[in-house]
């Protein structure tokens, strides 16, 4: 292995959202790049909005997405626990220590002396900091106020003059300003530290070498970054990520749709067309070829190639891709992955046998390719599996409504009658025939024939409907719909 270790820290406040997926894809890509480590790391110390549910979304998301972790949760490490709710004592010292320094200092300014200041701020239309107000109490003093128990937080006492620069491997030089950054609170009244000095205390202690994040937090690295220079460690590299936009340029979230990955596996994408799209959205390979594996991805990923620029969340193209893995797809997994799919339509029993196993399998080897997503199968296919399909509008209006359909569909019925079993060969010679011994077109025999045996007028090749169905369900098919009027 490598020194390069890289991290993907969610907070399990909720599902894990596409925009989380796509920072973890390029830590694992640019991991497995260069042969180093990927780590899961659990930043759960908000313990109000964490929640275990989430801590097995996250999990079983990754795991269905192929992203798989070197150490972390149900893999161990040498740097355990990977849950930051039970590394508070490594906090806990840590922050001892910069107490100890003078680094960071005790603070009992109430909420209310805080809010007169945040208003004051806005009056004079800038920003608030926090004065300092508690930077230099007498030991005595703390200790006093300590003992009388009032509530208080530990802040950095971080510089006032000078810059804090850092060396993005995505944007750049991006340059903060220390006098804009005040002494931020590391530890809060309830006795938990912060996501800031939780996040850099980890990062060092876990030897990371990269810290690929989105780009939300990149207001967040100078102060991870006076954290670890006055602990006195050496910080990791950072790169940030820009953030996914919905379509109308905002954040990606709720109103637009689905958003978490869960969301959109229920919904009939597959993993490896999530992968491939998340990743696509800033960054290609070197022949700029937009469908790829991630093992071609792992071979050309180059972290400073990923674009700079916001990318905007394209469902059309995300459905393009999938289309294409659904038609690249081993037919055995994709049968299983399309299972569940025909269950919640009640299309095939929950308990399956081989058989329908074999069905799904047959239906799916001719209609994949009219798919972008496995939600569209039942909608698509529903005939193959029930004789109570659903005629649509559209087939009633355009078929079943025409004086000579009944009449067409008789001839039909006829000419298939007298074939000893249904095969490619003999149902386009018999289509011909009738066309012919009639004087009538082609689509007036083809187009009633797909009405009356699937409902539709579109749908997969009519040879493999009829070859799949039978001579005898095509036939009573046929001779039922002879009699639907419209
Ligand atoms: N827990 C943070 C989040 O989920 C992690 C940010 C970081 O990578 O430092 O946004």
């Amino acid at each position: 292995m490598s020194s390069i270790r890289v991290r993907f820290a969610p907070s399990p406040t909720g599902e894990l959202h596409v925009g989380g997926a796509r920072t973890a894809i390029l830590n694992w890509l640019f991991a497995r790049k260069n042969k180093g480590a990927f780590i899961l790391r659990v930043d759960d110390t908000d313990s109000d909005r964490s929640e275990r549910k989430f801590v097995d979304n996250i999990l079983e998301s990754l795991e269905w997405l192929g992203i798989d972790w070197d150490e972390g949760p149900g893999r161990g490490g040498e740097y355990v626990p990977y849950y930051q709710s039970e590394r508070l004592d490594l906090y806990k010292k840590e922050i001892n220590r910069l107490l100890e320094n003078g680094r960071a200092y005790w603070c009992f300014c109430t909420e209310e002396e805080l809010q007169e200041g945040r208003e004051e701020a806005k009056r004079k239309g800038i920003p608030f900091l926090y004065p300092g107000k508690c930077r230099n109490l007498e030991n005595s003093r703390v200790k006093e106020l300590k003992e009388n128990n009032l509530p208080c937080v530990v802040r950095l006492m971080s510089p006032e003059e000078g810059k804090t620069t850092v060396e993005d491997q995505i944007k750049g030089e991006v340059v903060f300003e220390n006098r804009h950054l005040d002494d931020f609170i590391i530890l809060k009244s309830n006795g938990l530290p912060t996501y800031n000095f939780a996040s850099a205390v980890d990062d060092v202690y876990m030897q990371i070498s990269h810290v690929i994040r989105a780009e939300e937090h990149l207001s967040n690295t100078p102060r991870q970054l006076m954290l670890i220079e006055a602990m006195g460690y050496r910080p990791p590299l950072f790169a940030h990520v820009p953030v996914i936009l919905a379509p109308d340029k905002t954040k990606l979230s709720k109103r637009h749709g689905a958003t978490s990955v869960e969301e959109f596996r229920a919904r009939g994408f597959l993993a490896e067309a999530l992968t491939n799209y998340l990743v696509l959205m800033g960054w290609a390979p070197p022949d700029d070829e937009e469908l790829f594996t991630m093992d071609k991805a792992v071979m050309h990923f180059d972290i400073n190639k990923v674009g700079k620029t916001a990318a905007v969340f394209d469902e059309k193209k995300l459905a393009w891709i999938n289309g294409h893995y659904i038609r690249e797809a081993d037919l055995d997994r994709l049968t299983e992955i399309s299972i569940p799919f025909l269950q919640n339509k009640g299309m095939v029993p929950d308990e399956i046998t081989s058989q329908e196993k074999d069905m799904v399998k047959t239906v799916l080897e001719v209609s994949r390719e009219r798919i972008k997503s496995l939600e569209e199968l039942p909608e698509l296919c529903d005939f193959f599996f029930t004789e109570d399909f659903a005629f649509h509008e559209d087939a009633l209006k355009k078929v079943f409504s025409r004086e000579e359909t009944s009449g067409n569909l008789e001839l039909v019925y006829k000419k298939l009658a007298s074939l000893e079993e249904l095969s490619p060969e003999n149902i386009q010679a018999s289509f011909k025939e009738l066309s012919e011994e009639n004087n009538i077109s082609l689509s007036k025999i083809v187009k009633p024939v797909r009405a009356a045996l699937s409902g539709k007028l579109m749908g997969p090749e009519l040879n493999n409907i009829m070859i799949i169905l039978g001579k005898e369900k095509v036939l009573e098919r046929i001779e039922k719909a002879k009699n639907l009027k419209t």
